[in-house]
């Protein structure tokens, strides 16, 4: 018999991403490592942990909770309750009360772990060379849920039933691998295997070296991954590039590459210390790097681009590829154009049939389709460009509990977010609602979400744009609705991320958004927070000859830009000489299809084309990049103050000084990278003054920084610096982009307001 008079008996309930992340088993082994006696389990109010021991053990096992936890696992809260101590000897797992609806967190798929990887290549091991090998710290999970719980029967694993090495381990709380659910080996786990273009089997006994040889030979593969297909070419090979670029519909957008380890990698990029550790992630997103100049890869893989996205192997199957003859390889994903990934094999045969030369495939379903993340460092943080495997759908984490809210997001980099109590789940990189596969992926998402998270939404929030599909999807369904200004979905976004609640001022710098006026706003100054906003300065509004589509053509940009500012009196710019501009004057003269807007982005292009850059673009924002690269880096010290004009409570930026100035600049023969450098400066200085102004005339200090322009280094960091020069606090974004993936977290935030009101 025990004497407790020593002993002290705790319980913790532990709150957060605890569950479906090898919790249990970890509590198991701390416990007993310092020899406490006790149990843990599963309720609807998060993970409890009995605990029975003296009490220096009872604060060991306190101290050593958080920093120990498994990787997948964010614990939010633990409560501590003393309770009497009992007539206990050992420590248990107890089996989860079967409908106690458990903490619904579900983890995102996550890259291998070193003991997998280990194992992986030990020719001892029975998972050697296996594609599939995973443990509780790794492996697919948001990608191959069907249902909750998440339990193997309501994965893509049921067609797997495991062999009895394998349900050993599953069933044992000492091994890694206890309720890994997709727990797999040669013996009863998926395979993989190789076809030509019509899907007629390559007979090989090892697909993947035969993979390696054909990629070696120049051929295009597409090979099924976590999240979807990716279409492989050797990255030496500028032929295979080309091909690729040419099947897939994209000429001069950038590539990712797949690099075999961090050296490897350190041969194409420069990596600081926080961008090392970000490859290395369990996120393994494709981080966008500084390129170094002398490589050997092909030239084409990103033309005329200063950066290069870089991303490690994160599957089994990756790491095999990439350990023979091959030490990197273009991986994009596969698609046509803008469409959504492949995830379905037939579909893969059927959609990339002119695509790719061969195909690996392999028969564990994709039931969730998950693009690769994108991230960058900026002004010392890295930043999500797209968030999506290895992210989603880890909650963002808010201030206060709210009611249920579905956020339809905008138009381009479509993401949807649900929301319960203190929790905004965002959906992966769904893309542009352009195309019918990308529309049919939105509505399968919000369906998907809903039932994996078990939410009933009360509100549904859309932009206010009317002609986006998100909104017209939105209008159709029974659920109250609200509409909300783009470009205070951003400012909201920013705030919650950064839990702010007090009013800020909003720098939001964008390409588009519908405003309550009816035009394209997207160079705002909004004073504001979730409950609403002020417009309190923004750019003069220009005309868009041709609309939407005078975006590819940022010739027609500047040209209605000047215009709309010199009329008859057009100067002469070398660019347009070689121009059809009568049309697009004819058309500004008569206003047709010659929308206004007050964009910050569409600045940007106007005044690239002007100095002399980029006339058409092959992809977004390709003009404004190359314009921003120019300046290499530096702000240079000539710089102009464009004056806002103030009319009725507003301060309006005039375009006509920012033309007039950049004409004059490039009479006396000032060169496209000193106009970067001007026009960069300028803006930023002018920015400083407007804000400077509203914080006088608002009494606010704090700032929020949102919208697509400030994916420009230059921008970003430079107004960093300023504002924060003067005495202002910023706030930026680090846990949903800055561009309009982060609006569906600013219109969950505004709902919760609004139905609170
Ligand atoms: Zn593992
Ligand atoms: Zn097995
Ligand atoms: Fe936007």
């Amino acid at each position: 018999m025990l004497d407790h008079s020593n002993y002290k008996r705790r319980r913790l309930t532990i709150n957060g991403i605890v569950q479906g992340v090898g919790f249990r088993p970890f509590i198991y082994s701390l416990a007993r490592g310092i020899g406490l006696v006790g149990s843990v389990y599963n309720t609807s109010d998060g993970v409890k942990v009995e605990l029975q021991g003296s009490s220096p053990q009872l604060e060991q096992f306190e101290s050593r909770l958080r920093p120990e936890a498994p990787p997948l696992s964010t614990i939010i809260s633990v409560e501590i309750e003393e309770i009497p101590a009992m007539d206990e000897s050992d420590f248990t797992i107890v089996a989860s009360y079967d409908n106690a609806s458990v903490s619904t967190l579900i983890s995102p798929d996550v890259a291998l772990c070193d003991d997998c990887k280990a194992e992986l290549f030990d020719d001892k091991n029975r998972r050697y060379r296996y594609p599939f090998i995973n443990c509780t710290n790794c492996g697919p999970r948001y990608t191959i849920i069907e249902n909750i719980p998440y339990d193997r029967p309501f994965t893509s694993m049921k067609h797997f039933p495991l062999c009895k090495a394998c349900h050993t381990e599953y069933q044992d709380p000492g091994d890694r691998r206890f309720h890994a659910q997709p727990n797999a080996c040669p013996e009863c786990g998926p395979q993989v295997w190789l076809t030509d273009q019509k899907g007629e089997r390559i007979e090989s006994n090892d697909p993947v070296s035969k993979t390696i040889e054909l990629l070696v030979e120049g051929k295009i593969l597409a090979i099924k991954g976590l999240g979807g297909f990716h279409l492989a070419v050797d990255s030496r090979n500028t032929d295979a590039v080309a091909r690729l670029r040419l099947a897939k519909g994209r000429d001069e957008k950038p590539l990712a590459i797949m690099v075999r380890d961090l050296a490897t990698a350190q041969t194409l990029v420069h990596l600081s210390q926080l961008e090392i550790e970000t490859l290395g992630s369990i996120q393994a997103p494709i981080v966008l790097c500084t390129s170094k100049l002398d490589t050997n890869i092909a030239p084409n893989i990103a033309p005329g681009n200063d950066r290069l996205g870089i991303m490690l192997p994160y599957t089994p199957l990756h790491h095999l590829l990439l350990s023979g003859k091959l030490d990197t390889l273009v991986m994009t994903s596969a698609n046509f154009s803008e469409e959504p990934i492949c995830i379905d094999n037939d579909e893969a045969l059927t959609r990339l049939a002119g695509l790719a030369d061969f195909f690996l495939l392999h028969n564990r379903d994709i039931y969730l389709r998950t693009d690769d993340s994108v991230v960058m460092e900026l002004s010392g943080k890295i930043r999500p460009v797209r968030r999506s495997r290895g992210y989603a759908p880890r909650p963002i984490f808010t201030k206060r509990k709210g009611p249920s809210i579905l956020a339809v997001g905008a138009e381009l980099k479509n993401v949807v977010g649900l929301s319960k109590d203190e929790k905004v789940f965002l959906s992966q990189h769904i893309g542009d609602l352009e195309n019918l596969e990308a529309f049919e992926f939105f509505k399968m998402t919000i369906e998907h979400i809903q039932r994996i998270f078990e939410l009933e939404p009360e509100l549904i929030v859309h932009d206010l744009h009317p002609e986006y599909l998100s909104t017209k999807w939105a209008k159709d369904q029974t659920l109250p609705l609200l509409g909300v200004q783009h470009h205070h979905a951003h400012l909201a976004a920013c705030m919650a991320e950064n839990s702010l609640e007090e009013p800020v001022i909003g720098i939001i710098m964008d390409g588009t958004g519908y405003g309550t006026d009816g035009t394209i706003w997207g160079g705002e100054f909004l004073v504001g927070d979730p409950t609403g906003f002020d417009r309190k300065a923004h750019f003069e509004p220009m005309p868009l000859p041709g609309g939407e589509a005078a975006i590819k053509s940022p010739w027609r940009i500047g040209l209605g830009y000047l215009h709309q500012v010199f009329g008859a009196n057009l100067p002469e710019i070398p660019a347009l000489k070689e121009r059809d501009i009568q049309p697009i004057i004819q058309m500004l003269n008569a206003n047709i299809n010659s929308p206004l807007t007050s964009s910050c982005g569409r600045l940007f292009d106007a005044v690239a084309a002007l100095s002399g850059g980029r006339q058409e673009i092959r992809y977004e924002a390709q003009a404004a990049i190359e314009f921003m690269q120019a300046a290499q880096n530096d702000l240079g010290d000539d710089f102009s103050i464009f004056d806002p004009v103030q009319t009725d409570e507003k301060h309006i930026i005039p375009i006509k000084p920012i033309l007039e100035c950049l004409l004059s600049r490039k009479q006396t023969g000032r060169n496209f990278q000193q106009l970067s450098q001007w026009f960069h400066n300028s803006l930023i200085h002018t920015f400083v003054k407007i804000t400077e102004q509203l914080r006088y005339e608002n009494g606010i200090q704090n700032i929020v920084l949102s919208g697509g322009v400030f994916q420009n280094t230059l921008m970003f960091e430079g107004l960093i610096n300023a504002l924060t020069d003067i005495g202002l606090s910023v706030y930026t974004h680090h846990e949903v982009p800055s561009n309009d993936a982060g609006i569906a977290l600013g219109q969950v935030i505004i709902g919760q307001k609004f139905l609170s009101f």
